[in-house]
């Protein structure tokens, strides 16, 4: 396909699908290798390739133009031996049924690498939330939730923010399940808002989750945080809370991104000036005359880089130019299998996705926990909490690196398959 690119460049691209596909396929990759180096046969393998369950709906929900569209969604269920799946919904043109499937299987890995209580699940629908009116979303939402009744619930399946979703959302999905039950469900849903049983915290914990694993590799690394000049791609809600974070850690956030182009000033951008003028969607280059193109500003000089957008952004053919240290992957599967070769070669430090952004599943976890409990915690509660899952999570995953000879995309994988083969051993699955 020939089109304009997401920072208007002119340029040849993959079809969505099959990017999908490569997304999927790497994933597969690296659990066979996983699985191999922890010695697991290969119907241990057979059973995590595919999500357990995949329910595909059709959603009609009344526009406020009168007429009907039917919009297509998805949840898919990757294991539940460990316990209740658990992961995001995502509202976005490109979602597809490979991609869902692939998130959902990222999302068991999160929940085994942060040791909780969860398998994976992830859910989207195909539609493009900025182009839609509030009152029409909320009949999606509705709609949705719905469709999906039967398979979800706090004991079975819980859904959660993704991209282009919110607190609000939430509220929605939550008071639809709570009247089709006819009980009050906050542990349907998490990232809801505070008055409705949201936890503290749960809005900037992804960003939380990725400013503790960029402060602990720059420990290994050595590279003192206050002064360091870092490159975010982004700036939805991982990359604009993460801006703000390093910011006030006193790190030079020297370049940032939305899908229209990148800023850049060597000196340091004026972050709260970005935070104030950003939309809900993430944008704000728009407002800005002299941007540089998403793939130069992967490759600006700096000492650390945290792709925060979309999939396959460092590939092979960029990979060779990229100046930074250290790379911490906030957003799902930002690098591909060839380039993660290629960084590692270069000494290059990476923190996967699977552990870098599991902040966010985390604080889920807790706000399901303050639900079932009926008592809640205050913001430093979460706050510590999270950072010591956080910490144990990064120590256990460089050191099984370092101990096997893996790298850390590898060595995460191991361990978040590990207690998934387990339990699905002892239910007598496999
Ligand atoms: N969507 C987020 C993720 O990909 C959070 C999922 C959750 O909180 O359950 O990790």
């Amino acid at each position: 396909m020939v089109g304009n690119d997401k920072v208007g460049r002119n340029v040849k691209r993959e079809e969505p699908k099959q990017r999908k596909q490569d997304v999927l396929e790497s994933t597969r990759f690296i659990i066979k290798k996983a699985l191999d180096r922890l010695g697991y046969p290969e119907e241990v393998y057979e059973l995590m390739k595919e999500p357990l369950r995949m329910m595909t709906v059709r959603i009609p929900v009344r526009m406020d133009d009168g007429s009907i569209k039917i919009f297509t969604g998805y949840r898919a269920q990757h294991n539940d031996a460990v316990g209740p799946t658990k992961g995001g919904v995502r509202f976005h043109p490109d979602v597809s049924e490979l991609e869902v499937k692939a998130l959902s299987i990222w999302m068991s890995l999160k929940a085994g690498i942060v040791d909780l209580p969860y398998g994976g699940g992830k859910g989207g629908i195909v539609c493009d939330p900025r182009e839609m009116s509030f009152p029409e979303l909320e009949r999606l939402s509705r709609g949705y939730v719905r469709a999906i009744s039967q398979i979800v619930g706090p004991t079975k399946d819980i859904p959660a923010p993704d991209v282009f979703t919110n607190s609000q959302i939430m509220a929605w999905m939550m008071d639809e399940y709570s009247r089709m039950k006819e009980f009050d469900s906050p542990g349907f849903i998490t990232g809801k808002p505070i008055v409705l049983g949201g936890s503290h915290g749960r809005e900037s914990a992804t960003a939380k989750g990725v400013t503790i694993c960029i402060r602990e590799a720059a420990k290994k690394k050595g590279i003192n945080l206050e002064g360091a000049r870092i490159v975010i791609q982004g700036f939805g809600n991982a990359g604009s809370f993460l801006a703000k974070f390093m910011h006030d850690a006193g790190a030079k956030v020297v370049g940032i991104s939305d899908v229209y182009g990148g800023l850049h000033d060597p000196e340091g951008l004026d972050i709260d000036y970005l935070l104030d003028r950003r939309d809900s969607f993430g944008t704000v280059t728009k407002l800005f005359k002299n941007t540089i193109p998403n793939h130069e500003l992967l490759e600006l000089d700096c000492d650390i880089l945290v792709p925060a957008a979309i999939e396959n952004q460092i590939t092979e053919e960029n990979a060779n130019k990229i100046k930074a240290e250290i790379i911490v992957e906030a957003a799902n599967g930002p690098t591909t299998i060839e380039a993660t070769e290629v960084l590692n070669e270069r000494g290059i430090l990476l923190v996967p996705d699977v552990l870098a952004s599991s902040g966010g599943v985390t604080v889920s976890y807790f706000e399901w926990v303050q639900n079932n409990q009926g008592f809640y915690w205050t913001e430093e509660e979460v706050e510590e909490r999270l950072e010591k899952v956080m910490v144990s999570a990064f120590e256990n995953i460089y050191k099984v690196a370092s101990q096997r000879g893996v790298d850390m995309r590898l060595a995460a994988y191991m361990v978040g398959v590990r207690k998934m083969a387990e339990a699905s051993r002892f239910r007598g699955w496999i």
